[in-house]
């Protein structure tokens, strides 16, 4: 069990509506240094490791133009985090209690992931960026550039 299964002193739980489908589609995947929750960063940095993103097929033309970028924003599905806080404590576990959009959580209704990463280079289908805290196999959303770029 991870640490994010067991409620904390306070934390709150709500039983979860019925699923909607939104119709995402997972475009590709995120190939991390890290396997556990415990050991990734609570946020990316951009002299951490290199992860390598890959773009599924039919996707993959759709990365025509992204080698002129410095940053990306990367949208992902933190696909281990449970979905029925409403009330919760930061990681560290050292702040008070606040609502879910009050924190950056990975714990969330939809457990959509954002950074803005570096981008180091793109070989195909494999595009290698700095500044993610995702885990290894974590399912990719989107990509977009980051403002500014
Ligand atoms: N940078 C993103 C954001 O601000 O939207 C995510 C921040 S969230 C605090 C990052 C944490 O999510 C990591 O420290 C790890 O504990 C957790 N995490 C990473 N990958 C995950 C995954 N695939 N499923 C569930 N939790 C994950």
């Amino acid at each position: 069990m991870d640490h994010d299964d067991v409620l904390r002193d306070g934390e709150v739980a709500v039983p979860p509506p019925a699923a909607a489908d939104a119709g995402l589609e997972f475009i590709g995947t995120i190939h991390s240094p890290w396997t556990s929750r415990t050991e990734t960063p609570r946020q990316g940095s951009a002299d951490g490791p290199t992860f390598r993103i890959e773009v599924f097929e039919p996707w993959v033309a759709a990365v025509e133009g992204m080698e002129v970028l410095e940053r990306l924003e990367v949208l992902y599905w933190l696909h281990l985090s449970r979905r029925d806080l409403v009330r919760q404590r930061p990681g560290n576990d050292e702040g008070e209690l606040r609502g879910t959009f009050a924190l950056r959580s990975p714990l969330r209704p939809n457990p959509i992931g954002t950074s803005i990463v570096t981008l180091d280079r793109i070989d195909g289908a494999n595009i290698f960026v700095r500044g993610l805290d995702c885990l290894d196999g974590t399912p990719l959303l989107d990509l977009k550039p980051a403002w500014g770029r």
